[in-house]
């Protein structure tokens, strides 16, 4: 078995095909996490997992919709969107909508929610100031309902692991979490680990050697393997659209760099997201 343990089938990447990408993941034995970016996005992820075995969901606001940010189109679908209009989506917060959802069946984890400055890069030093306040505290609002629910966290950290790490301690985090798609030195990964939470390697890593060490030295009870799908597909389908049966492309990587069975880490990594998501 195999868990691809954070992936998006709920994005709009999906709507032509979504029902024969989950097909194909029944016999490879490959169990999924739609992981929830927005109100719509995360409504979307709880349908999908209501209505296949293999799949659950998360609820949480992404800190690209934080902002007026750009229309992904991968994300979602022209006709969702309430002003077709506008190239720039209309910033959202996590309130009682978001909370409501948290109490639906199959909701396992609140996020991916955190810190990623790199949407601001375009905006006055005001607006910046302005908008990193509000993705921090966006994050701590997100941290505050996974400890009233009772749900481990999915973090979206882009670089900013040290302040991340800051803030659980700050907001008396010790719940279970995950950081996706950590792209972070072994130093960083050292003390996620040492906080007892866990990090995530997605198709990233068959890229370069970059992450190697860190891949190398993070103790296999502790790393869990995802897509991102449709985003950032692994070596050899790099710059295709990804999807989740790719996953095994991240094991095999890990396998190598640790030089174990691939089945070591399949099994490792399936069981360490069924703990980390009490499924
Ligand atoms: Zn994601």
């Amino acid at each position: 078995m195999i868990f691809d343990s954070h992936t998006h089938l709920n994005l709009a990447a999906f709507d032509k095909d979504r029902r024969e990408v989950i097909k194909k993941l029944k016999p490879e034995g490959i169990w999924v996490i739609n992981v929830g970016t927005c109100l719509e996005t995360s409504q979307k992820a709880i349908t999908i997992a209501k209505d296949n075995k293999n799949c659950w969901a998360t609820v949480g606001l992404h800190p690209s919709h934080l902002i007026p940010a750009k229309k992904d189109e991968n994300e979602i679908s022209e006709k969702n969107l309430a002003d077709s209009n506008s190239v720039f989506l209309k910033p959202e917060i996590f309130d009682e909508r978001f909370e409501a959802l948290l109490e639906e069946s199959k909701v396992v984890a609140v996020g991916e929610c955190g810190l990623d400055y790199s949407y601001l890069n375009n905006f006055s030093s005001e607006e910046r100031e302005e908008y990193e306040r509000v993705e921090e505290e966006e994050f701590r609002k997100q941290v505050q309902a996974a400890k009233r629910y009772h749900l481990p966290l999915c973090l979206h950290i882009r670089d900013l692991y040290e302040d991340a790490l800051g803030i659980l301690d700050e907001e008396s985090y010790e719940d279970k979490a995950v950081f996706h798609f950590f792209t972070g030195n072994k130093i960083q990964a050292e003390q996620i680990i040492k906080k007892g939470f866990y990090i995530s390697f997605s198709g990233v890593i068959t890229y370069s050697q970059k992450m190697d060490e860190v891949v190398e030295k993070a103790p296999l009870g502790k790393i869990l393997i995802e897509t991102d799908a449709p985003y950032v597909a692994p070596e050899p389908y790099r710059g295709k659209r990804n999807e989740p049966i790719y996953v095994k492309e991240v094991a095999k990587k890990i396998a190598e760099i640790k030089k174990l069975p691939l089945k070591d880490i399949e099994e490792a990594t399936f069981q360490n997201a069924r703990r980390l998501f009490n499924i």
